[in-house]
């Protein structure tokens, strides 16, 4: 068992429009430092009297390493109590390759003062964009959502230079969208990625990272809107069954909330084709929805021509839909159609084989009702069917490096 020990939080001004929250991170002898960087404006708001953010941010990586946790500084009590009692015991005994660790720090009961303001993120996907949506219309006014945050919290690429790139890029598309709602928006950069070793982890069991980024804010936010990517009753926590902690939010969230900072799986109450019926017909949805996943693959090397690839299996999901309900037209702007638009066949069935999901299922049938189900479907979705089925199977994939020449 090692030991990664977190100074006492402090702020640092860059002198160059940006703050950070900084605490000094020593991980058995090697020392650095773990950051979040917000606007000039929002520094007064991070929160440097305690260790929350950093406790939550790195928590699923020293349970993966192995590492206890020693604080330097105080921890709100709940927060300790719910994470020492619940969630490092059952994520330890629950998933293989997460450790029991312990965590010493000295605990406070004293509130955190702060603005009374709400926050969400804004990844850009379907998830997002209906929390942003539904939760910015909410009629009592103490539920309303306030702000959105981006982060590059979702990247699982490891190079700083092109994540910051990439997020430096996105920027201002992410303002005008929190804008274009009537919400506020902030920039939260943090280094965070470099403290997982290993990317599935920090993409993996993801809960905690995002929502370090509003406990760095603690001093604005009372409540912050976590996207659900499941309804609440597609809940489990069995280590063969779920693609991701997603599956459990709602557990994960609950040891998280405290009476400082409330978390909230938003959209638990739906599954993912109500989200899309709610979101379809927006202005806002046809502007900004951003659910291609190329470019934040490590190295970022497929450049799109436009906000979403229209070319991997996030966008494919997307243009099925859309072209199923005669609306893809409406997405020309966002969505780079020319994959689609040569071979329908073909791009349709790879989609629905790649997904072999309750959606494939749904947008199947609509194509099916809707007279679109294009000629020669069929044959291309046998294909992936076989070409899919035999790269879940290990000996083949073995048996095919070696005719490459590639030993494991
Ligand atoms: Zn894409």
């Amino acid at each position: 068992m090692g030991v990664l020990k977190i100074g006492k939080p402090y702020i640092e001004n860059l002198h160059n429009g940006k703050v950070r929250l900084c605490a000094d991170i020593e991980t058995n002898g090697d020392k650095s430092v773990l950051y979040y960087e917000v606007e000039e404006e929002y520094g007064r708001f991070l929160n440097d009297d305690r260790c929350d953010a950093f406790v939550v941010g790195l928590i699923n990586s020293c349970m993966f390493d192995e590492n206890d946790i020693i604080c330097e500084c105080v921890l709100t009590e709940q927060l300790y109590f719910q994470i020492n009692m619940y969630y490092i015991p059952l994520i330890s005994d629950l998933f293989s390759d997460m450790n029991a660790i312990h965590i010493t720090a000295d605990t406070t009961n004293e509130p955190v003062e702060n603005e009374g303001k709400i926050g969400t993120g804004n990844s850009g996907g379907v998830d997002s964009t209906y929390t942003m949506l539904k939760y910015s219309k909410d009629k009592l006014k103490s539920f309303k959502l306030t702000h959105v945050l981006f982060t590059n919290i979702s990247t699982n690429d490891y190079d700083d230079g092109r994540i910051r790139s990439l997020f430096d890029r996105d920027l201002p598309m992410k303002i005008e969208a929190a804008n274009y709602l009537g919400l506020k928006s902030i920039s939260v950069y943090t280094n965070l990625y470099s403290f997982y070793k290993h990317p599935g982890i920090f993409n993996h069991y993801f809960a905690q990272q995002y929502c370090s980024a509003p406990l760095a804010l603690g001093k604005l936010f009372k409540a912050y809107y976590f996207s659900s990517t499941f309804k609440a009753n597609d809940y489990s926590m069995d280590e063969n069954l779920i693609v991701s902690s997603g599956r459990y939010d709602i557990f994960s969230l609950k040891t998280l909330t405290t009476s400082n900072m409330a978390f909230y799986s938003a959209g638990t109450e739906v599954d993912r084709m109500d989200k899309l019926d709610y979101i379809i017909n927006s202005d806002y949805t046809k502007k900004f929805l951003q659910v291609c996943s190329v470019e934040q693959s490590a190295g970022g090397k497929n450049k799109a021509a436009k906000l979403n690839c229209g070319y991997c299996n996030k966008c494919g999901r997307m243009i099925g839909l859309f072209y199923a309900q005669g609306i893809l037209k409406e997405y020309e702007d966002i969505f780079d159609l020319s994959f689609f638009n040569n071979n329908k066949a073909k791009f349709i069935g790879k989609n629905i084989e790649a997904d072999q999901g309750v959606f494939a299922k749904k947008v199947t049938k609509m194509l099916k009702e809707n007279h679109k189900y294009p000629v020669g479907t069929d044959f291309y979705r046998i294909c992936y069917h076989i070409r899919y089925k035999l790269a879940k199977s290990e000996q083949l994939v073995r048996f095919y490096h070696k005719l490459k020449g590639i030993e494991d």
